[in-house]
């Protein structure tokens, strides 16, 4: 029987891990310090979120005078506060939704369970209840409450729990096959489905990108349908592929946004979806019979929360940081296929934006070429497939991105030798 420490860690088959774990002290922009004493660059970001860099200054002023002035006041009913009003204005004046509304609450498996709630909600209010399928692709990842596990899209998340899904009602669509996509919605019945939910990027699937057309095919299965859009934007939204967000890179026009994240940059924990105006309008009718949709969290709209997104958001445009994730997206498109080429133990590479990764061959493993990076200063993460993730925080400068490229290069080469 191992024991270790009280806390449980997530995901982690813990005899792998207890004795093992890498305590993080401290951070300083793109880099964290560990309990031992070690600096190591930052290549993921922590879990995609770190955007504007680690110990911001200005985000802690922030924090620190909303707490001040008041930590936060709920938003049930005809209460709300200044702070989660103006971030919800901030937002719809950003969203790829116009004149959208904003849900607020804790993070991205949060975000993810109102969008489905939400949309099952709309279908019902229409008068088509049998409306209620929730379509997600192969290999998604969408968090892990409820809703998330059970449209997960790596099996095994959404394996162990006594039937195949915790929430009924769910199906899994094809990676990168708009046709394929087209039979399963006639095998399933349009008449069935509520939403198809898709991550514009997958990221912790293995960092894939769409197929060129598919996802603007897939917007047009919707439409044809009468299947709502949800675009869980929980890692891309807030600049990751260099637009504001990936629904514009894409041409996208969903109905419903998830965002976590980079709302915050992580500094505290936020999420929300954005809502498009044919799912909203009619809650908004001025009578007695407009319907309720029956949702919201002791810390929806949290206030303390809304005043770091707004002084994050604030940074990001200050500083231009979308311009520089473009700036290192022309750096990635130029060093990972260089790496592929010269590399004969990497398999793949693929990016978008400051979102990538390297897929190394069979007889290799991402999960301890992640470990010898470590050793080298770089923090990397094994993902599906086989793959090490590559997404930096933007403040990341072109030489920290070139070295961690080439660091990669040079632990997969280790590795193919030993
Ligand atoms: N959706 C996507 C696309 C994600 O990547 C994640 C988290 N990695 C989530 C949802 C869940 O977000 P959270 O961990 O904040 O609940």
């Amino acid at each position: 029987m191992l024991d270790g420490p009280a806390l449980w860690p997530a995901q982690a088959h813990l005899p792998s891990v207890i004795g093992r774990q890498i305590v993080i002290e401290r951070g300083e922009g793109s880099y964290v310090y560990t309990s031992d004493g070690r600096r190591l660059f930052d290549g993921t970001a922590g879990l995609w979120h770190a955007n504007i860099g680690h110990s911001h200054p200005e985000l802690a002023q922030a924090a620190h005078e909303q707490m001040l002035r008041l930590e936060t006041y709920h938003t049930f009913n005809r209460f709300a506060n200044d702070k989660a009003l103006a971030l919800a204005e901030r937002l719809a004046g950003i969203a790829p939704i116009e004149r959208a509304k904003v849900i607020l609450n804790s993070g991205g498996s949060d975000a993810i369970d109102v969008a489905c709630k939400l949309a099952r909600r709309h279908w019902h209010r229409e008068g088509r209840p049998s409306k209620t399928v929730i379509l997600s692709r192969e290999f998604a990842y969408h968090g892990l409450h409820a809703y998330g596990t059970s449209i997960a899209g790596l099996d095994f998340n959404r394996e162990g729990y006594g039937s195949d899904s915790l929430v009924p009602e769910t199906a899994r669509i094809s990676l990168n096959d708009a046709e394929q996509v087209a039979d399963t919605i006639m095998r399933i019945g349009p008449d069935r489905i509520a939403a198809m939910v898709t991550e514009p990027v997958q990221g912790t699937g293995g960092v894939n990108p769409p197929a060129p057309g598919y996802l603007q095919a897939l917007q047009r299965l919707c439409r044809t349908h009468d299947i709502l859009l949800i675009v869980d934007e929980v890692i891309t939204g807030f600049g990751r592929t260099g637009t504001m967000f990936a629904s514009e890179r894409y041409g996208l026009e969903p109905d419903l946004v998830t965002f976590a994240k980079g709302v915050t940059s992580g500094y505290v924990p936020l999420g929300g979806v954005l809502i498009h105006p044919r799912i909203w309008e009619p809650f908004y009718v001025d009578s007695p019979a407009t319907p309720v949709f029956r949702h919201g969290s002791t810390y929806a709209g949290h206030a303390t929360a809304a005043a770091v997104a707004l002084r994050n958001l604030d940074i990001l445009e200050r500083d231009q940081l979308l311009s520089r994730v473009t700036e290192l997206e022309a750096i990635l498109d130029r060093e990972l296929p260089a790496l592929r080429d010269r590399n004969p133990a990497v398999s793949e590479v693929r990016s978008a934006g400051l979102l990538g990764a390297v897929t190394v061959a069979g007889h290799l493993s991402a999960e301890r070429i992640a470990d010898s990076l470590i050793d080298m200063g770089f923090i990397s993460r094994p993902l599906r497939g086989n793959s090490l993730q590559i997404s930096p925080p933007f403040i990341t400068t072109n030489d920290e991105l070139v070295s961690f490229v080439r660091a990669i290069d040079d632990a997969v080469g280790n590795a193919h030798q030993a």
